[in-house]
Order: C-alpha cells, then sequence, then structure tokens
C-alpha cells in the first residue's frame, strides 16, 4: 500500500509531536503524518521525570538566556554548537510559556508562577517541572493538540528505511505491525524524531526497550553521516537492580549521596556543586567510590545510597511521587523511611543524526530530539536540556518543514526498494539459519557495558569493537523463529537488533578513536581533555558492505572560548 503526504513524521515523542503541531499550524493547508512504533502517549518522552530548563527567573530572579548558555557550553565541555546552544537557550523562556498556554499543569510557586527547582551542573535553578512527570504531562498535551488540529497517526507502523533520489528526499518505507505487510509513505519532507539509542546497553539502561535508535541507522544507512556517537550519558541514579531512573530532581531536591561510611563524598569531586555536579561527573565519582571498595554490597551487585529522609514525607510525596513509587516496587524501599540504593545506568545518547538547526545532508530530511545532534550537549548533556532540546527543534523543523513542503515533489519510491527490503525479511525466516535474538541482544549489552562503559582505556575498547563486530556477524545468521503476520514481536526484534548493532559499532570505533577524555567520554589512558587534537566532531558513515567509516567536522564556537571546566 501507498501513502502521499505532504510532511511525514517518524516518531510520536515530545520531539515529533511538537513538529507536527507547529507544521499544522504554521501552514493548515499541508497535510501532516505521524508515524509511531507505539501508540504515541507510550513513547519514551512519557518517562522525563525531572523538567525542562528556562531561565524565567521566577526562583533566582538573576538567572538571564546568557547564563543558559554558559552552563550549557561548559556543561557540554565545549564540545557543543554555539549558534544551536545560542537558540535553544533563547527560545527556552517562549516554548515554556507555550507549553503552559496549550495546557501543560507545571507545578506553581505560592505566586502563581511556574515552579523551578536546581538542577545539575548549573548556576541558577532553572528547571521547571510538573512534579515528576514532566515529560508525561508535556507528551499528553502535544498529542491532545496534534489530534485537535487533525494530524493524521498511524500508530504501530515500524520504520525499515529512509528513501532519497540523489539527495532529494522521497518518503520511507515501513512495516504495518498489526498486518507485517510492507506500507510506502511517499513524501518530499520527512522529520526523524524517533528518540535515542542507549537501550543498546541492554543490560543496565533507563531507557524504555524501544529506544532502539532506529531512525538514526536509517539514516546510516541512507548515506546521512552519524556524529558525536562516542558520548553516551550514564545517569548517576539508577535503581540498583533494575537501571530504573531516580531523577536529578530527588538531588535538586536536595537528596544526599552516601557511600558505605555515610559520608557525602562528592565534598571530594565537586566541593562546590556537591550532589548538583554535572552527570558525567557524579556517575564517575560514584563509580570511583564503589571500585575503591567504598561502595555497599548486595546480591544485586555494589551501589551508593541516595538519601532523602531529610526531606520530609510531605516534601517526598508532593515532589518526587513517581520517584517513591518506582523505589518501592523495584527496590522494596520507601525513600521516606530508608535511603534508595542507586547506581550510574546508561541513560542518553548525546550523539546522533547529523543536522545544523534540524537540517540534515539530504534536502527535505530533518531530524529532531534525541535521534539528532544538532549539537547542543556536547561531550554530556545537562539534566533539563533535553526535553528543552526535543520542543524548540522540534518546533523549529515542523515550522521550515511546513514552508518547504509545497516546494518539493517526491518522485515516489522505487518498488526495487521496497522489494529488496521484503527479501530481507523474508530472509530471517530461512530455516538454514540458527543464531537467535535473546543471546546476540544479551552479548550486546555485556559487550557495552564491560567495555564501552564509564571508565574506557584502549585494550578493553578493542575488545569492544571486536565483539560487536563479531556480533554484527553472527547477526547474518539470525532466525526468525515466529513466522506469523499478525504483531510479529519477534520480528520486530529482530529490525531493533540490527539497528542497536550497527549503532553499537559506531559507539565503539568513535570511542577507541578519541584519545582523550571529555564529558563523558572517559580515558584512562588519556585521562586530559586535548583540544589540540580532538576539540572536533567525530562523523561516522557506512560503506555498502556494512564498514563504519571515521570523519571529522569543526566546531562551531561563538562567545565562549575553551576553558578548564572545575565545579
Ligand atoms: C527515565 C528518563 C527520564 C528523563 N527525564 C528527563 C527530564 O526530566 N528532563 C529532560 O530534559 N530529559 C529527560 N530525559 C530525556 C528525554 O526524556 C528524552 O531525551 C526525550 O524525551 C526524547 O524525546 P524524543 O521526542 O526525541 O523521542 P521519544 O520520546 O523517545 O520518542 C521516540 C518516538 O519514535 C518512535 N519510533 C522509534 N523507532 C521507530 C520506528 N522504527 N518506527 C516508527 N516509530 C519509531 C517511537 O514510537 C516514539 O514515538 C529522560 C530520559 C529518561 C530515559
Amino acid at each position: 500500500m501507498e501513502h502521499k503526504f505532504d510532511i511525514v513524521i517518524v516518531g510520536a515523542g515530545g520531539g515529533g509531536l511538537f513538529a507536527a503541531l507547529e507544521a499544522v499550524r504554521t501552514n493548515p493547508r499541508v497535510s501532516v503524518a505521524v508515524i509511531s512504533k507505539v501508540y504515541p502517549t507510550r513513547s519514551h518522552t512519557s518517562a522525563a521525570q525531572g523538567g525542562v530548563n528556562a531561565a524565567l527567573g521566577n526562583k533566582d530572579r538573576d538567572d538571564t538566556v546568557d547564563l543558559h548558555v554558559f552552563d550549557t557550553v561548559k556543561g557540554s565541555d565545549y564540545l557543543a554548537d554555539q549558534d544551536a546552544v545560542d537558540y535553544l537557550c533563547s527560545q527556552a523562556p517562549s516554548v515554556v510559556r507555550e507549553l503552559e498556554n496549550l495546557g501543560a499543569p507545571f507545578s506553581r510557586f505560592a505566586d502563581g508562577t511556574i515552579a523551578q527547582r536546581p538542577f545539575g551542573g548549573t548556576v541558577k535553578d532553572r528547571c521547571c517541572y510538573c512534579a515528576d512527570k514532566t515529560g508525561h504531562t508535556l507528551l499528553h498535551t502535544l498529542f491532545e493538540q496534534c489530534l485537535r488540529r487533525g494530524v493524521t497517526f498511524f500508530n504501530e507502523y515500524f520504520l525499515l528505511s529512509l528513501e532519497h533520489a540523489d539527495g532529494d528526499c522521497q518518503g520511507v518505507i515501513t512495516l504495518n505491525m498489526a498486518t507485517s505487510a510492507i506500507e510506502t509513505f511517499v513524501a518530499p519532507v520527512v522529520i526523524l524524531a524517533t528518540g535515542g539509542h542507549a537501550k543498546m546497553y541492554w543490560n543496565r539502561s533507563s531507557n524504555a526497550a524501544g529506544n532502539t535508535g532506529d531512525g538514526q541507522a536509517a539514516a546510516l544507512r541512507a548515506g546521512i553521516p552519524l556524529k558525536d556517537m562516542e558520548f553516551i550519558q550514564f545517569h548517576p541514579t539508577g535503581l540498583r537492580k533494575s537501571g530504573l531512573l531516580v531523577t536529578e530532581g530527588a538531588r535538586g531536591e536536595g537528596g544526599y549521596l552516601l557511600n558505605r561510611h555515610g559520608e557525602r563524598f562528592m565534598v571530594r569531586y565537586a566541593p562546590q556543586k556537591m550532589e548538583l555536579g554535572p552527570r558525567d561527573l557524579v556517575a564517575r565519582s560514584m563509580e570511583t567510590e564503589i571500585i575503591e571498595g567504598n561502595g555497599f554490597e548486595s546480591d544485586a551487585g555494589s551501589y551508593i545510597e541516595l538519601d532523602l529522609r531529610h526531606l520530609g514525607a510531605e516534601a517526598i510525596k508532593k515532589k518526587l511521587p513517581q520517584i517513591r513509587e518506582l523505589s518501592m516496587h523495584f527496590e522494596g524501599v520507601d525513600p521516606i523511611a530508608e535511603p534508595i540504593p542507586v547506581r550510574p545506568t546508561a541513560h542518553y545518547s548525546m550523539g546522533g543524526i547529523d543536522a545544523h538547526m534540524a537540517k540534515t545532508a539530504v534536502r527535505g530530511v530533518f531530524a529532531v530530539g534525541e535521534c539528532a545532534c544538532v549539537s547542543v550537549h556536547g561531550a554530556n548533556r545537562l539534566g533539563g536540556n533535553s526535553l528543552l532540546d526535543i520542543l524548540v527543534f522540534g518546533k523549529r523543523a515542523g515550522q521550515e518543514a511546513a514552508e518547504e513542503a509545497p516546494r518539493r515533489r517526491a518522485l515516489g519510491i522505487p518498488p526495487g526498494a521496497v522489494a529488496g527490503m521484503a527479501d530481507e525479511i523474508r530472509s530471517y525466516a530461512n530455516p538454514e539459519r540458527y543464531e537467535r535474538y535473546g543471546i546476540i541482544r544479551e552479548e550486546m549489552g555485556k559487550a557495552m557495558g564491560d567495555n564501552v562503559g564509564i571508565y574506557r582505556v584502549e585494550e578493553r575498547l578493542r575488545t569492544g569493537v571486536e565483539e560487536i563486530l563479531a556480533l554484527r556477524e553472527r547477526f547474518r545468521r539470525i532466525r526468525l523463529f515466529d513466522t506469523g503476520t499478525v504483531y510479529n514481536t519477534n520480528l520486530i526484534q529482530i529490525l531493533e537488533l540490527k539497528n542497536m548493532l550497527d549503532l553499537a559499532s559506531c559507539v565503539a570505533i568513535t570511542a577507541l578513536a578519541r584519545q582523550e577524555s571529555r564529558g563523558s567520554h572517559y580515558r584512562e589512558d588519556f585521562p586530559r581533555r586535548d583540544d589540540g587534537a580532538w576539540h572536533i566532531h567525530s562523523l561516522c558513515t557506512m560503506e555498502r558492505d556494512g564498514e563504519v567509516r571515521l570523519g571529522h567536522k569543526p566546531v562551531t564556537m561563538g562567545k565562549y572560548s575553551l576553558e578548564t571546566r572545575s565545579y
């Protein structure tokens, strides 16, 4: 079946939905389709807990956009592009007020203004929040508005490939998950908004199972470079057993991190910011404490304690209700009475589809949100800046797409591309194949966790690259055991695994190549930042045979020049 639209948006998280809303608001005559592999309100944005940054000045009256820019550039370890950061931070106050006007129920101060809490790595308290369910409320608000404006949704459709003819967008090939039929969407403009890829750290990640980087992998195969893939954020406070997230807002509200001697050890690592240092620094400090034997031991592994008890029952119930629920369900601990056992968890992908102000190298293709690298987070993202990224660049892409679509024409998707995709899917069921999805997935998670984690060193990185490449080889023999056509989840898992393996090879290869420490990328063998050699973006492209090639691109500087980063 062939569908035709002016604009096709792949992804119904906050980035995709704001793009859709803004496209129909900018030009009500353009037809807009949103494709999503999960029902829109189950998109990962709904898991965002802590909040969204904007220099509103409701808490710290002297906060400014400039201070927000500075915090973001410093937080990125000077790898962010400053033109993009300027845009992000200058748009933040208006985009948050716009969400408020659209109906997002922000928590409030006594004077009625939007409440703001402290978040890590910032000089002012500017994180706007809806208790600890910020993403959930923003996503629902945007979904309601899209429905009201007549956006067409194709839920439970899976992106298979992005198609272009000599650099002009033609549309996408998808799989209808309910029927397993291949359906094409011809469109002169496509916005990729498919979320992050930190689930490749399968065994310890805060991400939803669906954060498998499908859009990034499709872009890579379509010839669009991926940027800064080595930068994966490990969030300091994942629950000990599951890696599920305890928001930075818990430390923002005053939570302490304690080692087994009862010491607030952050005093030795970030004496000024303490628990509210940037995430890369806090996560590394926790791991160091554990490695040096200062962590707590348990059957479920070593851990650090996050103590909220001194905040009091009322504050915990009002401001951190979800954290209390998650701690009780997944650790059997009520934070009102006991500290929460936590350990760093793979959380966010700073790298992604190379895009300048949301535009990619293919004409008519935009990329926004966590799947993209525009790049505002550089080597380390500040908490609260990702929801902002999806709103600001989602909105911008939607507006530009609506202006561009009427000027462009899609010739259509070549039948050969569709047939090739059908052949690939059929080949998975070949009875001569024998490799199992679950086994390769577990080994991928372990290879990444053991070798490409918080602390990195050449020998382990080489092992990581070799293991991931070997798994990609074994994937050629993967077998689809379920040959049904109705909601074939086994097929979807295999398609997702292929994407994760391609992206994991990019992460491991770029991590091995970057011989310095910057932000989340810490090399034990190169512990210093090396601006002379490495103040540069990494690029990955993929050859036809699947080999990953490396390239580089300069960082766009602005008013803030390189400085030593301390907190
Ligand atoms: C637990 C947690 C808490 C967080 N808290 C915060 C916070 O407080 N503040 C903050 O700023 N950031 C936070 N973040 C980060 C932030 O939530 C995400 O970066 C952001 O929501 C990503 O939004 P998105 O629109 O890019 O993608 P997502 O919300 O992940 O949506 C991706 C969409 O793409 C679709 N999709 C994916 N693959 C396919 C495919 N093959 N075919 C079709 N559709 C596809 C999915 O169905 C989905 O609709 C948090 C992250 C986590 C994991």
